[in-house]
């Protein structure tokens, strides 16, 4: 089976690991502010927060930002549950807005007439959560336009786009948002097994997201409420958790950014050949939004039912049982049995839906060999009988 997405771990990789191993610090090491460091440096951003997943980032980044019971959080529905859970997380409630038929991602305008009625009935996000869906930035001049208009936060849910490109900056820089999240699970474009970061440019949401990630609990005299009792002394500030990233994992991403704008320009590379190859199918390619750079973490078709006499489902079985693992990247969250418990309703965001009903993502990682990448347009080709 040639998979959907797959990680590259080289010798300096295992290396790297090893020596973590055989040194004094298997946690709360230096590879942590290491690996940090090395996230700031690529994206131009003030401060890195690592953790042990995206989804924690998410939550630290919810609460940094105070939301809680009464607030409201929105998203989009073409996502990972990780963007709209966070939000539960806090005791807020969720809601989504549409995505834009072209690019995937939340439409801009949708947002606009959503925050319209939501002036008028009283109940304004206080966060939302754009997500780079396959590594193409949304248009973040205009949801940051309406942030400033309306009054909310931006968390971008970055986990498909580290090494794209926004306007010629990198992803990531927090330009148009106050906290970018980044994923580092293994199908991500670098991982560190699990892992995630939380970035921003705001020194007082670093700190507050920083004493989440570990219980509250400061030794940093001077964010305590009352004097030290000794050099033993800690202090819980805050409600927190425990979200550290491990030093093995850290090694791991400091070694794998090194390789980052290699990972992304093998995946360009594949992304033009399969815009080649497919440019007759009965199917839509994907769409760049001018003034972007992708991380193409996802390399999504969509199906023109018309033309085609299977179904979305028979194309994508028989994809599967012969050799091609593709996946379907996502279902919309408000369409999963816990959001509809919600009151979530099939029907509430229709471009969303239509998407759901079409797309296929085809195999796309770095390694790919041009032969698994003929491999599968020859079975596209066939399975859509078109030869
Ligand atoms: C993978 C992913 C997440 C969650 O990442 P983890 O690191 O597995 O917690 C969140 N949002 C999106 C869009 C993702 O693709």
């Amino acid at each position: 089976m040639i998979p959907y997405g797959k990680q590259e771990i080289i010798q300096q990789d295992v290396d790297s690991v090893i020596s973590v191993l055989q040194s004094d610090f298997l946690t709360q090491g230096p590879q942590v502010p290491a690996f940090e460091k090395s996230l700031t440096d690529h994206t131009g951003a003030e401060h890195a927060i690592a953790v042990n997943s995206a989804t924690s980032a998410l939550h630290i980044a919810c609460l940094a930002l105070g939301l809680s019971e009464g607030d409201w959080l929105w998203t989009t529905p073409i996502t990972f549950v990780a963007s709209a859970n966070c939000g539960l997380y806090c005791g807020a409630r969720v809601d989504f807005v549409d995505i834009d038929p072209k690019t995937y991602n939340m439409c801009a305008v949708a947002l606009e007439a959503k925050l319209k009625l939501a002036q008028q009935n009283n109940c304004l996000p206080k966060v939302v959560v754009p997500v780079h869906l396959c590594g193409q930035p949304c248009d973040m001049k205009a949801i940051r336009g309406l942030a400033e208009q309306y009054g909310f936060a931006i968390i971008e849910d970055a986990s498909h786009a580290i090494g794209g490109r926004y306007e010629g900056d990198p992803v990531g820089n927090c330009k148009y948002s106050d906290i970018t999240v980044f994923s580092f699970h293994p199908v991500k474009i670098v991982t560190t097994a699990e892992g995630g970061a939380a970035l921003t440019n705001s020194a007082e949401l670093a700190q507050k997201m920083d004493l989440l990630r570990s219980h509250g609990v400061t030794r940093d005299e001077s964010l305590m409420t009352i004097e030290s009792h000794g050099g033993w002394y800690y202090q819980q500030v805050e409600l927190g958790y425990n979200y550290r990233m491990t030093e093995l994992q850290a090694a791991l991403g400091v070694s794998q950014m090194t390789r980052l704008d290699d990972f992304v320009e093998a995946r360009h590379r594949l992304a033009k050949r399969y815009n080649q190859l497919l440019a007759e199918l009965p199917v839509t390619l994907p769409y760049q939004l001018p003034g972007t750079y992708s991380g193409l973490h996802l390399y999504v078709i969509r199906l023109d039912l018309d033309k085609i006499t299977k179904t979305h489902r028979e194309v994508f079985d028989s994809l599967r049982q012969n050799g091609i693992g593709v996946n379907l990247h996502y279902i919309p969250v408000h369409t999963q049995p816990y959001y509809q418990e919600m009151g979530f309703k099939l029907g509430d965001y229709p471009h969303a839906e239509h998407y759901y009903r079409e797309a296929i993502s085809l195999p796309m990682f770095h390694l790919m060999t041009e032969q698994q990448q003929d491999e599968v347009v020859r079975v596209l080709r066939h399975v859509l009988e078109v030869e």
